[in-house]
């Protein structure tokens, strides 16, 4: 029997071009997409917040949310119609102390302590600027010059995956508009030129395109349909696995007067505002960085180093 035969592997293992890269990035959680960060991963993500901060447009106010918001906050942005599937709700043991520790117990004696748990009033924030809408609807009418925030959240959505690119708990920085529908396109045309500069300084190819977002099952078909139509969704996408294509690291969305009309949010002659936001991926901007330019950070090209202060 020829033993080299023998011995060669059935067939490689299947594996992600990214794999590589987990050891210089993350460590395992024991969860999938639910990752500890590697010191150099996030002197990357804090490079990457600066360089992003050092666009911010004046006038522009600044909030950092909790990884949690309110349930009914989320309930009334529409989140079950369009993602149900991806949503994260806390669950809590209520009840007096005896009865939380029965619950607790079940554990130890091998039985199923979660059976006990009550959703909470708070879900996990699936998105950065869900929490602004409400605190600018507040105020009142929405002065001429509309507003500017620059929000950002650790982000969760229901979406295990063994890519690297897809994570379940990641960060999400936005920069979101509010005004008139004249004000939220320039807002989002300026935003896709500005992204694009700093994807050629990053040293990062890149593609623009038109996109939809996942809506949940057949009637989501429709909504992703009628999406594409009215252009309301664009994403700089970065190949990170060669020709394949690529991977979502910045949106641009104009949600019309969605927002506008969920929360009571106006304009001065009564009609509802519109709203906009472009959305970095701070993750996945980061991932693609390793991906592009290699696990040393100390090869990368001197400029990228310049742009990130690396
Ligand atoms: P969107 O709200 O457009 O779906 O997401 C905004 C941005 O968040 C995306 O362009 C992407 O960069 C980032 N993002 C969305 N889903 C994931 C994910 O599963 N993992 C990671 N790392 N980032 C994500
Ligand atoms: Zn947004």
């Amino acid at each position: 029997m020829n033993m080299n035969v023998m011995n060669a592997p059935a067939s490689p293992p299947v594996q992600d071009p990214l794999d590589k890269l987990f050891d210089t990035m993350f460590r395992p959680m024991n969860a999938q997409g639910v990752y500890a960060r590697t010191g150099a991963y996030e002197s990357v993500v804090e490079g990457l917040a600066a360089l992003i901060s050092s666009r911010r447009e004046d006038e522009t106010e600044i909030f950092r949310f909790p990884p949690v918001m309110s349930r009914a906050d989320l309930e009334r942005h529409g989140y079950l119609k369009s993602f149900p599937n991806l949503i994260g709700c806390v669950a809590c043991l209520e009840g007096s102390e005896a009865e939380i520790r029965a619950a607790a117990d079940r554990h130890g004696q091998g039985g199923d302590w979660t059976t006990s748990l009550e959703p909470a009033d708070l879900v996990l924030t699936p998105a950065s600027c869900y929490p602004v809408y409400p605190i600018a609807a507040e105020r009142g009418p929405v002065p001429e010059r509309g507003y500017r925030f620059d929000v950002a959240c650790d982000c969760f959505r229901r979406e295990p995956s063994a890519h690297l690119d897809r994570l379940q708990s990641f960060r999400m920085r936005e920069y979101v508009r509010v005004g008139t529908p004249e004000q939220v396109a320039a807002f989002r045309e300026s935003w896709i030129v500005r992204a694009k500069e700093i994807a050629d300084e990053l040293g990062l190819p890149y593609t623009v395109e038109q996109a939809s977002d996942p809506f949940f099952g057949r009637l989501g078909q429709i909504m992703a349909f009628s999406q594409l139509e009215q252009s309301l969704k664009f994403e700089l996408l970065i190949p990170l696995r060669g020709a394949a294509a690529g991977t979502a690291c910045m949106s641009f969305n104009y949600h019309r007067e969605h927002f506008g009309t969920t929360w009571g949010l106006h304009l001065a002659d009564g009609e509802p505002a519109h709203t906009g936001c472009v959305a970095f991926g701070m993750d996945r901007l980061a991932v693609a960085l390793f991906a592009t330019h290699g696990a040393t950070i100390a090869g990368w090209p001197p400029s990228v180093r310049a742009a990130l202060r690396l």
